[in-house]
């Protein structure tokens, strides 16, 4: 195989070598049954064990309690945004939501669909560089959602905010990145394609009570109660999705975890931090004591230069480095699978610039 290029992209992102090399044989045939993994039926004792294992492997790794529920899903963190509210959010009650950066308004916009939201914190005045650190929770309100990680603003909450009432969490950049407490969460969901797996799997951790209170009639593929009683196989599931997710977990497992990846995830984001703080050429988005340790954005002092960093990075085998088009500016996205190796050839990269360009 001719050389991996420094894979920056915010999604779908980097994975392990290993998790390439492990589909791509289970692509032509898995387990030595004389059938590729995405030609058996997903009511196959073999799909069985994979979904199981992928269950029991991520259960492992997040330490997840036993009254939570499991479930791989379709539709990305995007039916999340709807299916959610509809489930929980009854048309004359309130939600609180975190206004954190565009994934976070997307979800307000699904939800008011359903029912009443208030904005708890919001940090669009200052073009969501910061985590609001205060959050307002009216009485009597469902549940409180918030975005761990701004994919395209990179910013993170660093530490969960300590609510009364079920909390809510779009995990999708950031999940299976650093310890946390699962019981903290009634619903924890992530597409799979930024740091666990590949796209058309999402995952949802759920528990199982609040799964139970569902305020309206909704559709079979969107009632978790029905997932949950079918274990993720109401329909055929993206069986392949799963399969990678399954061996993805098995990678973060092999390497030690979550205690490990958390440790690389802050080594990683650290060097990079440190040479963007170090030249004056970069200015940094998002504030310090929020910097995300997944997606790190910066815009030039002078933006003409801009097309010079770029050319740069593609000289060095760097793609994925331009911020997303609403944002403009650079992002790093540095999820669990992105070697350290990529990220000394990108620090080098910016510390020659700065060298150059002060
Ligand atoms: C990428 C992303 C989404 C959208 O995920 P889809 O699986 O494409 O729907 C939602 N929320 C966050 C935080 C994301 O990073």
């Amino acid at each position: 195989m001719s050389m991996r290029k420094h894979n920056f992209y915010a999604g779908p992102a980097v994975l392990p070598l290993e998790v390439l090399v492990e589909a791509s044989r289970g692509v032509l045939q898995h387990d030595n049954i004389g059938l590729s993994i995405i030609e058996i039926s997903h009511r196959s004792k073999d799909f069985g064990e994979v979904i199981e294992e992928a269950e029991h492997r991520l259960r492992r790794l997040m330490n997840i309690p036993d009254d939570y529920a499991v479930l791989f899903l379709q539709g990305g963190a995007r039916l999340q945004f709807a299916m959610i509210p509809m489930n929980f959010l009854g048309d004359s009650e309130t939600a609180v939501y975190t206004d954190t950066g565009e994934w976070a308004r997307q979800a307000i916009e699904e939800a008011k669909l359903f029912g009443k939201v208030h904005i708890g914190a919001s940090s669009r005045d200052e073009n969501y560089s910061y985590i609001p650190k205060e959050i307002d929770i009216p009485d009597g309100a469902k549940y409180l959602h918030i975005t761990t990680n701004n994919t395209i603003y990179g910013t993170q909450w660093h530490s969960i905010p300590d609510v009364s009432i079920p909390l809510v969490a779009d995990m999708s950049s950031d999940i299976l990145s650093r310890q946390l407490d699962v019981s903290k969460f009634a619903i924890i969901y992530a597409g799979a394609q930024k740091n666990a797996g590949t796209a058309g799997v999402t995952i949802v951790i759920i528990r199982k009570d609040f799964a139970e209170q569902v305020v309206r009639p909704v559709p079979s593929m969107l009632d978790y109660r029905k997932h949950i009683s079918k274990k993720s196989l109401l329909n055929t599931p993206p069986v392949f999705a799963i399969y990678v997710s399954m061996l993805t977990f098995k990678w973060l497992e092999s390497i030690g975890g979550i205690p490990e990846i958390e440790r690389r995830n802050r080594e990683k984001a650290s060097l990079i931090y440190d040479v963007l703080d170090k030249w004056e050429v970069f200015v940094p988005t998002a504030r310090k004591e929020d910097r995300s340790l997944m997606n790190i954005t910066w815009r030039l002092k002078d933006s003409q230069l801009e097309g010079e960093l770029l050319k740069m990075c593609e000289e060095a085998n760097i793609v994925g480095i331009k911020g997303h088009r609403k944002v403009g500016g650079f992002r790093a996205s540095v999820y669990n699978a992105l070697p350290m190796e990529s990220v000394k050839v990108l620090v080098d990269v910016l510390e020659t610039f700065g060298r150059k360009y002060g």
